[in-house]
């Protein structure tokens, strides 16, 4: 850290969790970009948070260079741009929009965190999450031996929910830190030779020791949702959980999914589950239908091969809005009625549109007119690639060939 850097614990980011821009000056920049292609620049002080005690990074700007990452080294921190800053004066610009969101999500898990942590609770966090989308604490459910109930989670948001209400000031104090004086438990290991030591207060509820940029009093919280809860290492909780605008978001994004079903269901959301288990019963049935007209169909159309196959060597059948699950239960039931047992028979089973093509399946009564047979095949339809001991299969590009493919086989195959 250069002597004129204002030490990590006491950014004006900390000290003034409100500050959207701010004068500072530049110390140094990187005269090469990194191997990830970022300067590093070093500023005298700043309204960036470097991420620290579980709360990411903010981005902003420096001038009009993009800020895509903010760290803390030891005391010092550096910022990182994909263009050079010139040393001197500057002004610093904060992405609010992340930074309140951060405010709002690491304030509220400090609340919901104090509120478990006392009487009638008394359950400890072990850990916290700031996640992209929602955030959660873990609890030590597996040493307590307890469950998290519903109705604990119930009553927890609705005291959490009236601490906001009621507005209670939060305040953040700030004292140097003393190497030989007793550390609070969270400070990094290498956050050593001076800094300052924060503590967050919610009054008359919780201190707790954190780097954070927090609100000024729970009122700017909004509000809290809590949601579900997840077990994790051996029995311990997740709680997960949303506060302020993100409650607002996650509502507008429910809302808007509930509307297009409501539109496609005709129906209100009290009765969608009831509609789609009506509908996944129905789908459930009608699939079973289906598959037994098409074991009909099938059937049908090997009695249409087997009379082919009374006056000639080979039978095509192609079915335009066939598939290659048909194309198998055709050839099965031939197998079963044992149509090329020992007579010197090939067929050709064909599916798939003119223009887009699709799968061919060869089957006979030996391997080689099957083979001599998938070989004609190649020959005639454009593109076909298919191979198979036994029974060949290919696929192929249209069916621009079939009428070819029949007067070819007459002249090769019978
Ligand atoms: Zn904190």
């Amino acid at each position: 850290m250069t002597a004129q850097q204002v030490p990590v614990g006491n950014l004006h980011c900390q000290n003034d969790t409100f500050c959207r821009q701010f004068m500072t000056e530049c110390i140094s920049c990187s005269e090469k970009p990194d191997k990830k292609g970022f300067y590093q620049v070093e500023l005298v002080d700043t309204i960036l948070f470097p991420e620290g005690g579980g709360q990411p990074c903010d981005t902003g700007y420096i001038d009009n260079v993009k800020v895509y990452n903010i760290q803390r080294q030891k005391l010092a921190h550096v910022h990182y741009t994909k263009e050079p800053v010139s040393v001197g004066p500057v002004s610093v610009r904060l992405d609010w929009d992340r930074r309140w969101d951060h405010m709002q999500q690491h304030s509220g898990q400090h609340l919901l965190s104090a509120v478990l942590d006392q009487a009638p609770y008394n359950i400890e966090t072990t850990s916290w999450s700031l996640g992209e989308k929602r955030s959660f604490i873990e609890l030590p459910t597996s040493t307590k031996k307890m469950t998290i109930t519903p109705e604990l989670l119930k009553e927890v948001e609705i005291i959490v929910n009236q601490l906001i209400v009621n507005n209670v000031p939060v305040i953040t104090h700030s004292e140097e830190a003393n190497d030989q004086e007793a550390r609070p438990e969270s400070l990094p290991k290498d956050y050593v030779g001076g800094g300052h030591i924060r503590t967050v207060e919610i009054q008359d509820l919780d201190r707790n020791p954190c780097c954070g940029t927090h609100v000024l009093a729970l009122g700017q919280l909004q509000c809290l949702k809590l949601l579900h809860t997840e077990n994790v290492r051996g029995g311990n909780t997740r709680v997960f959980f949303l506060f302020g605008q993100r409650v607002l978001d996650s509502f507008d994004a429910s809302f808007q999914i509930t509307r297009q079903i409501t539109n496609l269901l005709s129906n209100g959301q009290e009765s969608f589950v009831e509609n789609i288990q009506k509908l996944q019963q129905q789908n459930k049935e009608n699939m079973k239908r289906a598959k037994r007209y098409l074991e009909q169909l099938a059937q049908f159309t090997v009695n249409d091969i087997a009379k082919a196959l009374t006056t000639q060597k080979f039978a095509v059948m192609y079915k335009e809005d066939g598939d290659m699950e048909f194309l198998v239960m055709v050839a099965n039931i031939m197998r079963d009625r044992q149509l090329l047992e020992n007579n010197d028979k090939v067929v050709i089973l064909a599916a798939g549109e003119q223009k887009a093509g699709g799968p061919i399946i060869v089957t006979g009564s030996d391997n080689d007119i099957v083979q001599k047979t998938g070989k004609v095949v190649m020959k005639v339809l454009s593109g076909v690639k298919g191979g198979g001991k036994g029974r060949w299969q290919g696929k192929a590009q249209n069916w621009d060939g079939m009428d070819k493919l029949e007067s070819t086989l007459k002249d090769e195959i019978n």
